[in-house]
């Protein structure tokens, strides 16, 4: 294999060394040899592919401007197909990416004495499962932008064992296709940002403890600076080449669960529940934790451990309402993909119908409020109930009506019966 110009080898010459980065056949796997005794090893070639990519794409496009800045009512509908309720954060969101597009196109045509548009990172405040990734993510579809999610639980200070914060960039830049331009203009979405504040206890060796040297470097890429990313990912070592890029017009958006926040406000309102005799209502207790969360401040946040130059950084706060059982069953039928119409076009391609009655949908909703986990429980539950009928059901008769009932969802009917039955008979 070896020998030839232009061939793959790693076997002729016993100490094959990549010319690119040095590394041996060894360490680096098939090499492509080129004439000289020059060697490129598979990582070294697909850096150089990419970066040859991207300088193309920055030559025949050149800056992309905005032409149509879309209105903060065009945002809000598009996030209504998909997102159930929340409106408070739709609107906030809507205005906050209007805002920041139009600052897009202010900074390209801006002279020294203009007024500055300062960027306007979100922070989204609300429990699990209630939409604050979906939210995210379908702003990034509709404004076609790069999108990429980050846990900031993963991240560590650098010199701990985990991830550098950089690497969330370098999931834009790939999301982007290595389009440094498309990605410098992307969404950020950065979750359980809550989860590093100082005082999360969530102490463990290898990371700095308070996780205060992580808020710090998210600081400066939020506010904006230009970020060294080690462009095969991982963790930055000296001899490493970097890809640059200017977080300036990136928008970050943080979501955190913040779980006691509610207390905290309580607190400062003076609202302490006493002389409860019975537990409240459901209803009422999730209406109650949206109001308090309505109301929060920045210095909440602070007292809940987030320090204030990163609070300073999110100035838009939005908190998300937890969703109740009305919220719940209109998650599972109305938003585009609904996980009622999912299942009913899964039917449909096996040329079967399906159906769900009301009480069904209440029972399921029943059966993930109890698991606390907001909408995503919906998804878990459905599938304990359907896995079976997905099994069964390309062998069964076509041209079926199926309906589900609280009982199937108990799991005390069976739903593919009608199919069995007039199989049987037939
Ligand atoms: P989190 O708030 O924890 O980020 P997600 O946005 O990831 O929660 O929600 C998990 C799933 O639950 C979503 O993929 C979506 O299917 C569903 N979901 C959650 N909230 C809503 C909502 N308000 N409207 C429609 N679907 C929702």
């Amino acid at each position: 294999m070896s020998g030839s110009r232009g061939s793959i080898g790693n076997r002729g010459r016993r100490t094959s060394v990549c010319s690119f980065c040095g590394k041996s056949h060894r360490d680096a796997g098939p090499m492509v040899e080129g004439a000289s005794d020059v060697y490129i090893c598979s990582s070294c070639i697909e850096l150089c592919h990419n970066l040859i990519r991207e300088e193309q794409r920055r030559a025949g496009r050149g800056r992309a401007t905005f032409k149509t800045i879309p209105k903060p009512r065009e945002i809000f509908d598009f996030l209504n197909q998909y997102v159930i309720g929340q409106g408070l954060a739709k609107r906030a969101l809507a205005v906050a990416v209007h805002n920041h597009y139009k600052r897009l196109a202010h900074v390209d045509s801006m002279d020294e004495s203009d007024v500055e548009i300062e960027k306007s990172n979100i922070l989204l405040i609300g429990p699990t499962g209630c939409g604050k990734t979906l939210l995210a993510r379908t702003l990034a579809r509709f404004l076609n932008v790069p999108f990429a999610i980050g846990d900031a639980t993963t991240l560590t200070e650098a010199g701990y064992v985990g991830e550098d914060v950089e690497n969330i960039l370098l999931r834009l830049l790939q999301n982007a296709d290595y389009d440094l331009e498309a990605a410098q203009r992307g969404i950020v979405y950065i979750d359980e940002i809550d989860k590093i504040g100082k005082t999360w206890n969530n102490i463990s060796i290898t990371r700095d403890v308070s996780g205060e040297g992580v808020q710090q470097a998210l600081l400066k890429m939020l506010e904006g600076t230009i970020s060294n990313i080690p462009p095969q990912g991982g963790r930055k070592h000296p001899e490493q080449q970097y890809i640059q890029l200017d977080t300036t017009n990136i928008l970050f958006i943080c979501g955190g669960t913040y779980v006691g926040l509610d207390k905290i406000i309580s607190k400062r309102l003076g609202r302490k529940k006493i002389g409860f005799t019975t537990e409240p209502a459901e209803k009422d207790t999730v209406r109650d934790m949206a109001h308090v969360l309505e109301q929060v401040t920045p210095d909440d946040l602070i007292e809940f451990g987030m320090i204030p130059e990163f609070v300073g950084r999110l100035p838009i706060i939005c908190p998300l309402a937890p969703l109740d059982r009305q919220a719940l069953i209109e998650i599972m039928t109305e938003p585009k993909n609904a996980i009622v119409r999912q299942y009913q076009k899964l039917f449909e391609l096996e040329n079967a119908k399906l159906e769900f009655t009301p009480e069904a949908l209440n029972e399921i909703a029943t059966r993930a409020l109890a698991r606390d986990t907001g909408a995503r429980a919906l998804r878990s539950v459905t599938e304990e109930f359907m896995l079976d009928c997905m099994f069964e059901l390309p062998e069964l008769r076509a041209g079926t009506t199926y309906t589900v009932t609280p009982e199937v969802v108990c799991g005390q009917s069976d739903l593919l019966a009608p199919g069995r039955l007039r199989k049987e008979s037939a």
